[in-house]
């Protein structure tokens, strides 16, 4: 069973990485991707784990990016991420990321919703910060009792407390992982809970140079229409859950990806997926 999304908590995941893999490992998951939000810095634990519980284990992130003026998110395989390139990247998303919650945390702050330290308080040290630990904190409270809640409350986007922040451009961010050796994948690219492109929207930013689309993954509108693009344009297909530990209600394996389709990764991208 492969499973190529998932994330710990050097981002918004529950689980640290070691725990993640060991997670993986007993739920029957043969080759685990490891996929954090705009940070490899999980790697060498979760690579440790992966060894101790004889797993496989692919190294992703899953990069913040604009397209016509929306967030997306591209999930890069197998990438060097001690290229300057890839510090670029992380560097100013981190910037942009932190600034943006702390202008969401003061407002919510003025009204005695939730207060930096309390928030601080729920932030792994090191971890890519979002609006889970927002909520996370919202929950400690008593004011949600989920984050999903959270996120239909105070942290929506319709919210007057929400924020967004600006990524770099998707046809940067798809240079940024080839320059970095590493494979593009647009990932959820028709979730339902965030923007959804067109056809010819989802035609046109394949055509920026990504490797492939994650068509199987829960929040997709349309995978029938995601596998027909890919079919077309001769992309790589993955699934995934997307798992966020105790923070999601996605589960590990609840989609996957095909071996041949991983195997396309591996020819593709700069470093080894580990455990062979
Ligand atoms: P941000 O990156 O700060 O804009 O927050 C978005 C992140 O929150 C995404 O990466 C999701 O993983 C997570 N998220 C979005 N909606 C929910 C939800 N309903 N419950 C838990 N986590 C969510
Ligand atoms: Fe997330
Ligand atoms: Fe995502
Ligand atoms: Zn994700």
């Amino acid at each position: 069973m492969i499973d190529l999304h998932t994330h710990s908590s050097r981002s918004d995941g529950t689980d640290t990485p070691a725990e993640l893999v060991a997670t993986a490992a007993a739920a029957g998951i043969t080759t685990l991707g490891l996929t954090d939000h705009d940070t490899a810095s999980g790697w060498a634990e979760a690579a440790e784990a992966a060894r101790a519980h004889s797993i496989r284990l692919v190294r992703g992130v899953e990069m913040s990016a604009t397209y016509l003026s929306h967030s997306v998110h591209i999930l890069a395989y197998l990438l060097d991420a001690d290229h300057e390139a890839f510090a670029r990247h992380t560097a100013s998303l981190r910037q942009a990321r932190t600034d943006r919650l702390a202008a969401m945390i003061e407002a919510m702050a003025a009204e005695n919703i939730i207060t930096a330290d309390e928030v601080a308080a729920h932030t792994p040290e090191g971890a890519t910060p979002g609006r889970p630990h927002i909520a996370d904190a919202l929950v400690a409270r008593g004011t949600y009792a989920h984050r999903d809640e959270a996120f239909a409350g105070v942290l929506s986007s319709s919210s007057p407390y929400y924020r967004p922040y600006v990524a770099p451009e998707l046809e940067q961010v798809i240079s940024t992982i080839h320059d970095c050796g590493g494979v593009a994948i647009w990932a959820h690219p028709m979730a339902r809970s965030r923007w959804v492109p067109t056809e010819a929207e989802i035609r046109d930013g394949i055509a920026l140079g990504l490797d492939g689309l994650e068509v199987d993954h829960r929040d997709n509108a349309d995978r029938d229409l995601l596998g027909t693009l890919v079919r077309d344009s001769d992309l790589i297909r993955t699934g995934s859950s997307d798992y966020h530990g105790t923070g999601k209600v996605n589960r590990l394996g609840e989609f996957t990806t095909e071996p041949d389709q991983l195997e396309e990764i591996c020819q593709r991208g700069v470093l080894e997926v580990i455990g062979g």
